[in-house]
């Protein structure tokens, strides 16, 4: 078999555990297999340079950024591979340009376009191991990013590309729970979980794999397995229909994002294209909006909240006050300190009131509810960020605990 084998922060956040990733790696070979290696930066290692960039500058130039956060990911490969040689393996790392892994110019957030897989097709037919940097691709000369967390989703490019047997994602827990073990430590672990309820959880916040690595996963029909570094565990599945042998809920699993704002624009006219600019401009900005509600439309206009990322919620603002004059909104109002709370199952399309028993839920404990926003597979609630492990825990227990 080919076998694509990811490791996470945690998996090569020290020397002790990337020797235990090399006897891993060593151990699949000896069993007779082809193996391509992904690895993310070591521990902290991208927070951190994160931290000193924001020192210097808090809006730092992309391309400069790009070029700082992709050397967390140089020192794991090449550390890899020397824990590889001493193993007797042949061992080669690779670079994102040195794998051929061209993306969009989109510092911070570029999706890969293609990857040419000369460089790592040969290493593998000469019996060498490519140790490959996750995260990171080339837009003509320049290094760019493919976005936090964003090795997985190399790992899944390189297995689709590659035509690998199998993914595997290995990281810090045994799978993927029915909710953050750390924050409910009775959270079930999933046998199974299928492609679209993963996307739904991964876009909301589950931080277990990257939104991108499972939503090509499931276009290149990407064989996906999310498993633990530290045991010899199964793992949890990602395939197109599990397979009903456990009993499912309606719902699947709970995902939560913190550190959300929102942002109102009181009395935006009716007439000029308003919410239309407003949301055209901050996306060519790339500010990710999010939750967007609009209450009756009045003669005075119309008024829009919706929800951003709290770090982009400063630049957000600035942009909304450049176009005050040509919206002619009449206030702008911004709440950070926020969170959404959301819970995803695919048996909710069949069971209706499965909101109201949110709602009521959130209310029983006391957590207010200021946004909803639902899709056929989920609901999402936005409230205080205070009350946000709380109210993972009710909803764990109402729709998962309790079922
Ligand atoms: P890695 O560095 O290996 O990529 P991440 O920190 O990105 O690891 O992702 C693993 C973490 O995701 C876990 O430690 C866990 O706290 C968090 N997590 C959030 N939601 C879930 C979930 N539903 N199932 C498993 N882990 C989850
Ligand atoms: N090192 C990068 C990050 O911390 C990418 C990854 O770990 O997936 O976001
Ligand atoms: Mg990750």
């Amino acid at each position: 078999m080919l076998i694509v084998q990811k490791y996470g922060g945690t998996s090569v956040g020290s020397i002790e555990r990337i020797e235990a990733v090399a006897d891993r790696i060593a151990r699949t070979v000896r069993a007779g297999h082809q193996v391509a290696v992904v690895v993310s930066a070591m521990g902290h290692t991208t927070d951190e340079l994160v931290r000193l960039a924001h020192a210097i500058d808090p809006d730092p130039d992309g391309r400069e950024m790009d070029a700082l956060l992709s050397t967390g990911e140089q020192v794991s490969a090449a550390l890899v591979a020397m824990a590889l040689h001493k193993r007797g393996l042949g061992a080669r790392s690779f670079t994102g340009w040195q794998a051929g892994i061209h993306t969009e110019r989109v510092h911070g957030a570029a999706r890969m376009l293609n990857i040419e897989t000369k460089a790592l097709r040969e290493a593998l037919e000469q019996g060498v191991i490519p140790v490959i940097t996750g995260f990171q691709g080339i837009a003509g000369d320049d290094v760019t990013t493919l976005g936090r967390g964003g090795s997985d989703t190399t790992a899944v490019a390189v297995a689709a590309v590659l035509k690998a047997d199998v993914c595997e994602i290995y990281t810090d827990v045994t799978g993927v729970f029915t909710t953050d073990p750390r924050v409910v430590p009775n959270a079930r672990k999933l046998t199974e979980v299928s492609y679209d309820e993963m996307l739904e959880l991964a876009n909301l916040g589950a931080q277990v794999l990257h939104p991108r690595a499972v939503e090509n996963a499931k276009q290149f029909e990407v064989k996906l397995v999310v498993r633990s570094s530290f045991t010899e565990e199964e793992g949890t599945y990602v395939v197109e229909t599990p397979v009903a042998f456990e009993k499912r809920n309606v719902v699947t699993g709970i995902a939560f994002e913190r550190e959300v704002a929102r942002i109102a624009l009181v009395g935006v006219p009716l007439n000029r294209h308003g919410l239309a600019s407003v949301f055209g401009t901050l996306a060519e900005r790339n500010v990710n909006v999010d939750v967007i509600v609009q209450s009756v439309v009045q003669q005075a206009g119309v008024d829009v909240s919706f929800t951003v990322k709290e770090e982009d919620s400063d630049r957000a603002l600035r942009i909304l006050r450049d176009l005050q004059s040509d919206l002619g909104y009449r206030d702008l109002v911004r709440e950070n300190g926020l969170a959404k709370v959301s819970i995803v199952g695919a048996g909710m399309i069949s069971n209706p009131g499965v909101a109201a028993h949110m709602f009521r839920v959130l209310a029983d404990d006391d957590i207010a509810i200021k946004m909803v926003s639902t899709s056929e597979i989920k609901v999402s609630c936005i409230i205080a960020a205070r009350d946000v492990e709380r109210a993972v825990k009710v909803l764990h227990e109402a729709f998962i605990e309790k079922e």
